[in-house]
């Protein structure tokens, strides 16, 4: 069952000087309920702007983005999105940057303190509640970065390299543990879209990679992963 769908989405920006530079040339893409999609792609070949179209947070200068067949700005998106730089609230402690969104979408204090435990919790943050992300690993900054996306319950959850602000083993571990949390269903999003320029982190992630070439915005095709082992 699609839940996303781009239909020949295109994204230009302007130029103070010259001409406008197309980013996004026109793109058809979807995301499926149970799926793991990776956008791969070189730096600056349009990745986060794709990501921004798909959530809504962008608006393409032309074709259209669609959650459930309806336009993203008439749907009831509930976005989570995870980025490179965690970017936490470096005010709040762990438990409150995760309660954040809950408070935003005007849930009770009880309510929002239950759901930011359990979900620390999953995310193998138990006891860490009370502490302040510069108090943090950059690993255990990713986990709340994880959990607060996660609290909200996304039906998609977006990751714009999550991993590369991490050192290899650090990254490795998270990756894997993600994957775990996702194939035993206990991560509360109906697929997952992350953009990438690892190679190897799309591999091993992945259920199906969307290629964006070097030139920025030319889509190459939308390759089917075939492993040797599948899972
Ligand atoms: P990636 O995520 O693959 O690194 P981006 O989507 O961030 O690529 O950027 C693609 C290209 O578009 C880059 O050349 C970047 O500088 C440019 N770009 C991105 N956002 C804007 C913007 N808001 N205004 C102007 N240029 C932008
Ligand atoms: P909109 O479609 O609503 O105009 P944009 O796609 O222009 O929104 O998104 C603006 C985002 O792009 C902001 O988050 C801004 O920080 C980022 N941005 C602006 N200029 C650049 C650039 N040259 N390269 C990469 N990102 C950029």
């Amino acid at each position: 069952q699609v839940i996303i769908r781009a239909e020949q989405v295109e994204k230009y920006y302007a130029q103070p000087s010259e001409n406008r530079i197309q980013v996004i040339s026109p793109t058809d893409l979807s995301i499926s309920e149970g799926e793991i999609v990776a956008l791969l792609g070189p730096s600056g070949s349009g990745k986060s702007t794709l990501l921004r179209m798909l959530t809504g947070l962008s608006t393409p200068s032309a074709g259209q983005v669609f959650w459930h067949e309806k336009p993203v700005a008439n749907a009831d998106v509930n976005v989570a999105i995870v980025f490179q730089s965690f970017a936490l609230f470096p005010w709040l402690t762990v438990v409150e940057n995760v309660e954040a969104p809950l408070k935003a979408r005007g849930l009770e204090a009880s309510d929002r303190r239950k759901r930011a435990l359990k979900m620390l919790d999953t995310v193998g943050l138990d006891g860490f509640q009370t502490a302040y992300p510069k108090e943090l690993s950059g690993g255990m900054r990713q986990r709340v970065g994880f959990a607060r996306a996660l609290v909200v319950e996304p039906e998609v959850l977006f990751m714009d390299e999550p991993f590369s602000a991490l050192d290899v083993l650090t990254a490795e571990n998270l990756r894997s543990e993600l994957l775990e949390l996702w194939q035993k269903k206990t991560i509360p999003t109906r697929a997952i879209f992350i953009v990438t320029h690892n190679i190897e982190e799309a591999v091993l992630l992945a259920d199906r990679i969307i290629v964006l070439g070097r030139n920025p915005g030319h889509v190459r095709t939308d390759f089917k992963v075939a492993l040797a082992h599948p899972r």
